[in-house]
């Protein structure tokens, strides 16, 4: 008996229609491939018409591998699949050895030729496979509900059986669409709001406001772990931690209460754009989302984005806290988000924020501030963390 010859087939699914970009899409895709399973054994990654093939012959964990796979941005789906021969022969003598032992009231086949030169169609295919199912378990054929779907992928040198297929999370592959800087508060929103724009394609620099020393480090710390999580997707992070506790006491020196939380918000939004230059990102994000928070409404979101020289995303924008919640429970950085600290944003500030402030009162209130030198203070002040995943010693492809 032929020995099975594992592998973990990926599909992709929007970079298929990519016309021009794809190959430089690939590129980006089989780099962050190699790169989230650097650390589970040899994998030889292959690219073959509309797939990726991961060679794991030998390989100790295909298993492990798949799961890695399945949480690369740009995978539509992956499947640990078998190596046969294009023959209905050797497709039947594999089909035999997995659903050996397994029980399943219905399946149905689902034949795919890469190749339209293969002497037989899929339909045949389904027919000869189908028939050889039937004839060995005791079972039927549901085409609509099947409880086992046996995949069978023919393409020019070898085909490819697999039963379990995994959907992956989609969008397009870290690297694909250049650098974004995001403002990561330990809050839920925000982290959701870094992945949205990881999963298309961007590498996400992170930049976080804390008030040590007028506050304890939590802030820092839930950061740092939020970050951490969140490296999972894009491999390679870098946060910035910078110092705001005294910018804040500068402007509560001169602001009154009402107009803080703004001023606040467009001195973090002119360093996070600082820094952002000085890193080679091209936008901001935040987790904003209309109407949360006093400062969440049309006119303070209008006066945040004044003081920017780039575009600010916000991914969020129409999402309830509901969906969000539900995002950054799937993400795993809900349980983070909700260690209890004292974020920055709740010192010195206001019983009562203004929700309606008009260009001319906070460029008022601005005035009183030496703003430049703020924002020079803030962004000369951040300390960079670095962090990889997988972690320390996994080699970078
Ligand atoms: P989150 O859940 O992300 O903390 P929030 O609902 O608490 O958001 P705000 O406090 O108004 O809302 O913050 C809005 C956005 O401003 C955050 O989503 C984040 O992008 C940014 N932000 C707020 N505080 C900080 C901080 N300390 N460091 C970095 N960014 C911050
Ligand atoms: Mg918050």
């Amino acid at each position: 008996m032929t020995r099975l010859r594992p592998a973990v087939l990926v599909h992709y699914h929007e970079l298929a229609l990519k016309r021009g970009n794809r190959p430089l899409f690939l590129r980006h895709l089989v780099r962050n491939l190699a790169r989230a399973t650097a650390d589970l054994g040899p994998v030889a990654l292959r690219q073959l018409s509309g797939r990726i093939l991961l060679d794991l012959d030998g390989h100790p964990a295909p298993e492990a591998v798949r799961d890695r796979v399945t949480r690369v941005c740009g995978v539509s789906s992956a499947a640990i699949a078998w190596r046969v021969p294009s023959t209905v022969e050797a497709m039947k003598a594999v089909i035999a050895r997995l659903i050996e032992g397994r029980s399943f009231a219905s399946f149905r086949i689902t034949a795919r030729r890469a190749f339209k030169t293969y002497p037989l169609t899929s339909v045949e295919l389904n027919r000869a496979l189908g028939a050889f199912v039937l004839e060995h378990a005791a079972t039927r054929v549901d085409l609509h509900r099947p409880e086992l779907t046996i995949h069978v992928e023919v393409l020019p040198a070898e085909t490819f059986v697999y039963l379990d297929k995994v959907p992956g999370p989609g969008g397009l592959p870290v690297g694909a669409s250049g650098t974004v800087a995001a403002l990561l508060s330990g809050g839920i929103d925000s982290p959701v709001a870094a992945w949205r724009l990881i999963k298309r394609g961007c590498r996400v620099l992170f930049v976080h406001f804390h008030s040590v020393p007028y506050l304890p480090a939590t802030s820092q710390a839930k950061a740092r772990a939020l970050v951490e999580r969140l490296t999972e997707w894009q491999y390679e992070s870098r946060l910035l931690l910078v110092p705001f506790g005294e910018i804040q006491r500068e402007v509560v020196l001169s602001v009154p209460p009402p107009a803080r939380v703004v001023v606040y918000r467009r001195l973090m939004i002119r360093i996070a754009e600082t820094l952002a230059r000085r890193a080679g990102a091209q936008a901001l994000v935040t987790g904003e989302s209309l109407g949360q928070v006093a400062s969440q409404t049309l006119a303070n979101l209008a006066r945040i984005d004044e003081a920017a020289g780039m575009p600010v995303f916000r991914p969020l924008i129409g999402t309830d806290k509901l969906e969000i919640t539900g995002e950054a429970k799937r993400l795993g950085t809900f349980e983070i988000s909700i260690e209890p600290d004292a974020d920055c944003c709740t010192l010195f500030v206001p019983a009562h924020p203004a929700t309606r402030m008009s260009a001319e009162e906070v460029a008022a209130v601005e005035a009183r501030l030496d703003v430049a030198r703020l924002v020079a203070q803030g962004a000369d002040g951040a300390v960079t963390e670095t962090f990889a995943f997988p972690g320390a010693g996994a080699p970078v492809a």
